[in-house]
């Protein structure tokens, strides 16, 4: 199972967080009455509802660890870690537990 990388639980979920940006064509009469309220489609040229940031944060400590569904994607699937162990089955050994986590602190700096 994936570890956090901020408090090094183990973690199966992520909580996600979507920021939309959306535009509405808004007017009320004298009474107070909504006249109009409707989504516009279009807002800074995009379809409007459209979704300008995610954030992916760890259910336990509640940091932000992704800011997009690929890298959530790759850490949840424990992708990673199945590609470093195959990599140390190479070498005819399982790796201990630090040994993974060194392995993917270096995949997450080269990434970025
Ligand atoms: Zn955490």
């Amino acid at each position: 199972m994936p570890k956090c990388p901020k408090c090094g639980e183990d973690i199966d979920s992520l909580k996600l967080v979507e920021t939309k940006e959306t535009e509405y064509d808004v007017s009320y009469d004298e009474e107070g009455e909504a006249l109009d309220f409707n989504q516009t489609e279009e807002w800074h040229g995009n379809p409007t509802g459209s979704v300008i940031k995610e954030e992916y944060f760890c259910p336990l400590c509640k940091t932000v660890i992704f800011d997009n569904g690929d890298a959530a994607k790759t850490f949840l699937s424990g992708i990673r870690e199945k590609v470093i162990k195959q990599l140390y089955e190479e070498l005819g050994r399982e790796p201990t537990e630090s040994e993974i986590q060194t392995s993917l602190k270096s995949i997450d700096e080269s990434m970025g």
